[in-house]
């Protein structure tokens, strides 16, 4: 589902300079997110960053505009063609797959070491 802010804004404005998709701006009363530029993150983050920035917890998602992964994707990719080839999906960049990061962190460590065990010592130089 898009985030949406709620009335109890108080306009400090941090939530905008973090929104990946510039899907939030500044509205007659209150900053405002366009639900068909919001994407939740997804693409970019593996959280909500209005969510994770907000003083005052008041970036929450819209309870009448709930979205799965994949629609959620196409539209940032739509919205950003000109990054479009650069977003992935994954543990790091979606909070629908945030679950997994220790698990994808942990696979990618052992991943290395055996990397340098195979390579040997000297590989670097
Ligand atoms: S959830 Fe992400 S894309 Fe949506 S408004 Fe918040 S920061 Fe922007
Ligand atoms: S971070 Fe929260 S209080 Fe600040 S402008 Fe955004 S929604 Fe409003």
């Amino acid at each position: 589902m898009a985030n949406m802010i709620t009335e109890q804004c108080f306009n400090c404005g941090v939530c905008e300079r973090v929104c990946p998709a510039a899907a939030i701006t500044r509205g007659e009363q209150t900053f405002v997110v366009d639900p068909g530029l919001c994407g939740e993150c997804v693409g970019f983050y593996h959280s909500k960053q209005c969510e994770r920035v907000c003083p005052i917890d008041c970036c929450v998602p819209d309870p009448n505009n709930v979205e799965d992964e994949a629609t959620l994707f196409e539209r940032v990719q739509k919205a950003h063609p000109e990054i479009a080839h650069t977003l992935e999906l994954g543990p790091e960049t979606s909070h629908f797959q945030a679950h997994n990061r220790t698990l994808s962190s942990s696979l990618k460590r052992v991943g290395r070491r055996i990397g340098r065990a195979l390579t040997g010592p000297d590989s670097g130089s």
